[in-house]
Formats: structure tokens, C-alpha cells, sequence
């Protein structure tokens, strides 16, 4: 600890952040910015007036972190160092160093707009360009200027364009903190191999019967992957000749391994043996593990992706940009010379990677943080204006707009409305938090909790949902409710409900292939959404489970009404002909049920009319995953709605120039309306999406 690199620029670091709000620092991973940066300000005396906030962009970063910060400190999680997540806050009143995701920032600036609470705001691995730490950047060039008492806001990074944030911070000091890498030799694949993943088992083995002792880490694009690799290497290990190599074993680490298999990859090997490391792009910055010298690279990294065009999810497998790779390869060379393999020959590199990733703000849904804008009240900011680092496309904000317009929480003039205000208190997304609302007025709200907690716990609950629980369900036919016909939901809300009459029990959980943790995590998720809602509705909220077993045998009328009304952006009318869905509004999809749900066809092989769904996923085929079946008197409102829906009028736009295009529309014939360029900048932008929209539907 005491040679890393920052260590020897505490002074530098201490002085420069004396003397200026915002200070952008940059250094290679494993510099002891996320560990040390913190540590010097608190020794310093910056926690007598506040708390060090330290964000990041991932869950298990922040634990991560926060456990080694406390571990240095001698002291216990959860008290001088804490963190805090979604759903997880392990802070107490004597935390002052405290590290917490980016989206609980956010949350806590609701409730507090100045963040007065803290003295130091940190906003770590900025490079990531999360979606929130996007907007957190613009919110902090805001409270540089507002905030009365005094601010230091620090922005770090190992990658990120130095030269680009200082300007979005009138030109702040940008710290340069050199790592001392050693140098690491660069092997490139002759071609791209058909199978990426026996590229890499291959190479693994390869380096650990030729090459000297060293760690190895090898990058997998996500958790099945990993799973798969680890079992063929341990396999592969262990029908070595005996006495032929060292010793080896094999870990992985990717962000929803359970804690205690984490700290194995932090605490030191035993000696004489050699660890593979398989890992997701956690490891290329967020997470050091020390001791590796090899890196197999190969090239890809899986991202989410969400198109406003047509309101689709997609999780693609995608090339690394040329950062990412040189991070990569950088790992080897920590504590002495190393090499990188990468599975692609050099001419890639070179010539088809992207210079940078493409940021978040740029390929996700925005209507949690456009609403969380709203809400905010930045009277002197135009929403659409918000000063941020890379602004989104037009597309993808009118895409927000709409959604929050058809759940209510704006209204037509785009301003936030009662019900917005609140949604944006909860920790949910906001179909989510709308369905809870409606839910509480339909007498329903306890069974909605406990869908949008099963929805929120972000792990595989069900057998048949992720591909490896799908051969165990074939061994031992599962007992589990199956939604009674009326969908995912309400299989999600029974489930639940099972467990709840077992009195929790674990054995229940596991007879059923449920993973014990995900479904703890789920009671858990579910009291504190309970506990928000009671102090939103001032503890006069009906949220208990017992509730709901009179209706057991219902057709769970009210959740479903509440759950359309959630879901309004997100409903899908059966097409007969194409023996599909069409998702409602004027960009409509043909889509598919997913095959893991539980809805089927009646006995006449009919599916229901409507349907909505919680999200849209493009796999081989654009599919709705978790359904929820939904009837007629529930659905017209909505299509009225879409009807009247002025995207121009809910971004702000006035509604006089409206008028002018109304009326355009008259009297000429389409084509040349399109073409009909407005002067405002915002004109533009909405035309321009309109074209794009026309032009594609040409194309299909
Ligand atoms: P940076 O944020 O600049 O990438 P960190 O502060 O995360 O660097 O890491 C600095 C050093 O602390 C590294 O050598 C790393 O291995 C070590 N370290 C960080 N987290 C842990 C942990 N949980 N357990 C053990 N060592 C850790
Ligand atoms: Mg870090």
C-alpha cells in the first residue's frame, strides 16, 4: 500500500484541491484512487465539516472498496467507512467516509438538492460514463456555483479525455498521477477464432504449461461464460499430468457473485500456485487484483443497449473500444512485466475498434433520469438543455417524454405533475413506481410491492429463466405456481406469496430451484419499499401480506388493472394474423411472448387480446419479457392518450408553433412537411427524428 502511485502526490493533491472546487484526476487502475483518494482528504481534516462521498457506477465496486477503506482504517464496515446501495445501506451516524453508487447520489439529492451532508464529493471511474454519473456531473457544475457552504467536488478517472471534463468545469486543474506500469508485450491472434471461448481455455492452458508462475485473467463477456470456462479449465487443469505445473486454481468474479466468493479473489494465493482469474469487464477498472501478469483479451464485452425507436432492450455481445483493450492489456503489467493475448489479429485493433465507448447517456432509456430532472425544479435550466458532457440524441428524450406523458407523470405542457413527484422518490423505475401508486389506490398495493420487489432483485428466481436452471427443472418437475393464466406478474406475485405462507423457508426455496439469496434479498427489497411507501403516504398505507389471502383464489383484478396502468408505454395488442403482438403507439413492433413465460395459449390456442409487458428484449427475435395479461376498458384510455400525444408540447415546445405544423399538414402533401425545416434548433431536432422515424419505416 505505501508505494502506490497517488501516495506520492498527496501533498500535490491536497494542495490543489485547497485551493479549487472541482479537480479532475486521472491515473491508470490500481493508482489508489479509490482506495487512498478518500483516506488523505479524511486525514486532512475534510470530514470535520461533512462526509466524503466516494460514487460508483457499480454495486459490488462500492462494497468492494469500501470493505478494503475500512479493513486500512482498522475500523468496522458500516461505521467510520460505510456504502451504501440500492436497497442496501450499511452507513451509520458515525460514517464519514462513505461509499455509495451513483444512483443513491442521485436519490439522496431529492430529498437534499444541495447534498449539504458532504463535504467531499468524489465522482469515481467518470470514464465508465455511466448514465447517472453523467448527470451527476452536470448537477455538481450546478453546486459548485449554488452551494453556500463549501463543496469540493474531485472527478477521477483512469482513462477518461482529462482535457474534455476541465472544460465542461471551466477549464479545472486536471491532475496527471503517472503510474509506474511495467512494460507488457502485446500478442495478437492470426485470425478471430470461431469460438471465443475455447480460444481462451486453449490459451490459458497454453501459458500455464510454457510460462513462468504469474496470475492469469482472462476476460469472458458475462456470467454463463464464465461459468462455462471455469468448469472446462478446473477440468482441463486437473487432467494435466501430475507434477507437470504448478498448482492452479480457478476464480471468477463478475457483480453478482455472492460476497464471500469475492473476497477470495482479493485475498493472496497459496504459495506455488497459480490463480486463473475469469472475469467481466469489472476487472478491466473497476476492481484491482493484484499478482497477474497474463491477460486474455478477447475483444468483446457484453453491453446493454436500448433503441427509442422502437423501445427494445438488446444485451449485445460487442467489440471492446481501443481504451478498454489498452486497459486490458494494462493489467498484466502491475507488479512486473506481463503480456496480453488478444484473441484478434492486430489489423482490428488498429482499424475496427472505436477510439472510446459509446456513453450510457447514448444507449439507455431515459425516463428515469429525464424525470428525475423534472423534478428537480431547475427553473433557470430548460430540460432539454441540461448542461451535460455528451448530450442524448432528441429520439431518445421524446422517447422519455412519451413514457412519462402516458403514465401521468407529466402532463401535456411536459411539467411534472403530483404523481410524478412522487415516483421519483422511489428507488424504482418509474412503470414500477407507477404501478405502485395506482396500485394503492386500487386496494392493491401489498401485492403490487411484492411484484416490483421479485422484479427489482435482479437475480434468477425462476427455474426456466436463465438456460443452466432449465435442465435442473427437467430433473425435478417444479411445484411452483404458474400465474393462473394471467401471467409472469402475477406467477412472480404467487410465488412470493407461497413462500410467505412456509414462513420463509429455506428448504421450500431450494425444493423449488429458487435461489435462496435472490429471494432473501426479495423480503428484504419488499419491507423497504414498504417503508418508503408508509412514509410517502404517512404510515397510512395498507401494506401488508396477509391481506392478499383472501384474494388467493381471485383473478387478481386490481394488480393487474394497476400494473396496466404502470405499464402503459409498454402494452401489445395480439395481431391474428401474424399470431404475435403489436406494441401500441406510433413506432408499434411485432413481437413475440418469450418463451420462459408462463402465459400460454388457452384451449382454443388463444392468447389473450392485450398484453403489457415489462420490458422488450431483441434476442434472435424482438420478444416481451414478463407479461401480464390486461383487458379492454383498461387499454382504451391509454390508446386515447397516444392519440392526443404532442411529443412537441411535452418537450416544451410551444404549442403555437404546433398549430403552424398542424396546419401545414393540411394543406400540403406529406412529403413536403417533412422536409419543411422550422428555424428553432429544437424544430430541427424533432423534424430530424421524424425523418429518421419516416425513413425507416419506408425501409421496412
Ligand atoms: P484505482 O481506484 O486507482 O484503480 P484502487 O484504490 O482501487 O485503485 O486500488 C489500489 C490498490 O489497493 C490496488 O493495489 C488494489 O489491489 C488494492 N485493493 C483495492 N481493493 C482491494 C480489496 N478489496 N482487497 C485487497 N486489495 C485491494
Ligand atoms: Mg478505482
Amino acid at each position: 500500500m505505501a508505494n502506490l502511485p497517488i501516495l506520492q502526490f498527496e501533498e500535490k493533491i491536497l494542495d490543489t484541491v485547497e485551493r479549487n472546487p472541482v479537480v479532475v484526476i486521472i491515473g491508470e487502475t490500481g493508482s489508489g484512487k479509490s482506495t487512498q483518494l478518500s483516506q488523505m482528504l479524511h486525514k486532512r481534516g475534510y470530514t470535520k465539516s461533512g462526509i466524503i462521498a466516494v460514487t460508483q457506477p457499480r454495486r459490488v465496486a462500492a462494497v468492494s472498496v469500501s470493505r478494503r477503506v475500512a479493513q486500512e482504517l482498522g475500523v468496522r464496515l458500516g461505521e467510520e467507512v460505510g456504502y451504501a446501495i440500492r436497497f442496501e445501506d450499511r452507513t451509520s451516524e458515525k460514517t464519514r467516509i462513505k461509499y455509495l453508487t451513483d444512483g443513491v447520489l442521485l436519490r439522496e439529492s431529492l430529498t437534499n438538492p444541495e447534498l449539504n451532508q458532504y463535504s467531499v464529493i468524489i465522482l469515481d471511474e467518470a470514464h465508465e460514463r455511466s448514465l447517472n454519473t453523467d448527470i451527476l456531473l452536470g448537477l455538481m457544475k450546478r453546486l459548485v456555483k449554488i452551494r453556500t457552504s463549501n463543496l469540493k467536488v474531485l472527478i477521477t478517472s483512469a482513462t477518461l479525455d482529462g482535457e474534455k471534463v476541465s472544460r465542461f468545469f471551466s477549464n479545472c486543474p486536471v491532475l496527471n498521477v503517472p503510474g509506474k506500469l511495467f512494460p507488457v508485450e502485446i500478442l495478437y491472434s492470426t485470425e478471430r477464432p470461431s469460438s471465443y471461448l475455447e480460444a481462451s481455455l486453449k490459451t490459458a492452458i497454453d501459458i500455464h504449461v510454457r510460462e513462468p508462475e504469474g496470475d492469469v485473467l482472462i476476460f469472458m463477456t458475462g456470467q454463463d461464460d464464465i461459468e462455462k470456462l471455469v468448469l472446462k479449465l478446473e477440468e482441463r487443469i486437473q487432467r494435466l499430468e501430475e507434477g507437470s505445473c504448478m498448482d492452479a486454481i480457478v476464480l471468477p468474479l463478475h457483480g453478482s457473485l455472492p460476497p464471500e466468493m469475492q473476497v477470495r479473489v482479493f485475498s493472496p494465493p497459496p504459495l506455488n500456485c497459480r490463480r486463473f482469474i475469469v472475469a467481466t469487464n469489472i476487472a478491466e477498472t473497476s476492481l484491482t487484483v493484484d499478482g497477474v501478469v497474463y491477460v486474455i483479451d478477447s475483444g468483446y464485452v457484453k453491453q446493454r443497449q436500448y433503441n427509442p425507436s422502437t423501445g427494445m432492450y438488446s444485451l449485445d455481445v460487442v467489440q471492446i473500444s481501443r481504451v478498454q483493450a489498452d486497459q486490458r492489456a494494462g493489467r498484466a503489467g502491475r507488479t512486473r512485466p506481463g503480456k496480453c493475448y488478444r484473441l484478434y489479429p492486430s489489423m482490428v485493433y488498429h482499424d475496427e475498434l472505436l477510439d472510446a465507448t459509446v456513453p450510457e447517456i447514448q444507449r439507455s432509456s431515459l425516463a428515469g433520469s429525464v424525470l428525475y430532472l423534472k423534478s428537480l425544479d431547475l427553473t433557470d435550466i430548460d430540460i432539454l438543455k441540461f448542461d451535460l458532457l455528451d448530450p442524448p440524441s432528441s429520439e431518445s428524450l421524446e422517447d422519455a417524454l412519451k413514457q412519462l406523458y402516458l403514465i401521468d407523470a407529466i402532463d401535456e405542457n411536459g411539467s411534472i405533475t403530483r404523481v410524478g413527484r412522487t415516483m421519483a422518490e422511489l428507488p424504482l423505475e418509474p412503470s414500477l413506481s407507477r404501478t405502485l401508486m395506482e396500485a394503492n389506490e386500487c386496494g392493491c398495493l401489498s401485492q403490487a410491492l411484492t411484484v416490483a420487489a421479485m422484479l427489482s432483485a435482479e437475480t434468477t428466481l425462476l427455474p426456466g429463466r436463465s438456460k443452466s436452471n432449465e435442465k435442473k427443472r427437467k430433473h425435478a418437475p417444479s411445484e411452483l405456481p404458474d400465474g393462473s393464466g394471467w401471467g409472469d406478474h402475477i406467477q412472480l406475485l404467487q410465488i412470493y406469496e407461497h413462500w410467505d405462507q412456509t414462513d420463509y423457508d429455506i428448504d421450500w426455496c431450494k425444493d423449488n430451484s429458487l435461489q435462496v439469496r435472490g429471494m432473501m434479498f426479495v423480503k428484504d427489497v419488499r419491507k423497504q419499499l414498504c417503508q418508503i411507501m408508509q412514509k410517502i403516504g404517512n404510515g397510512s398505507l395498507d401494506v401488508r401480506t396477509n391481506e392478499r389471502r383472501k384474494e388467493s383464489r381471485q383473478d387478481y383484478r386490481n394488480l393487474r388493472k394497476a400494473l396496466c396502468v404502470g405499464y402503459a408505454n409498454q402494452l401489445a395488442e395480439r395481431m391474428i394474423r401474424h399470431n404475435g403482438y403489436r406494441t401500441s403507439g406510433f413506432k408499434s413492433q411485432l413481437v413475440q411472448v418469450h418463451p420462459s413465460s408462463v402465459l400460454r395459449a388457452d384451449e382454443e390456442g388463444m392468447l389473450p387480446n392485450y398484453v403489457v409487458y415489462h420490458e422488450l428484449i431483441a434476442t434472435s427475435r424482438p420478444y416481451m419479457r414478463n407479461v401480464c395479461t390486461v383487458e379492454m376498458p383498461w387499454v382504451a384510455p391509454i390508446l386515447k392518450k397516444l392519440e392526443k400525444l404532442n411529443i412537441k408540447k411535452l418537450s416544451g415546445g410551444s404549442s403555437h408553433s404546433e398549430e403552424r405544423i398542424e396546419v401545414e399538414n393540411i394543406n400540403l402533401p406529406k412529403k413536403e412537411v417533412d422536409v419543411a425545416v422550422p428555424t428553432d434548433d429544437r424544430d430541427s431536432r424533432v423534424q430530424a427524428a421524424r425523418e429518421r422515424f419516416l425513413a425507416r419505416k419506408a425501409n421496412r
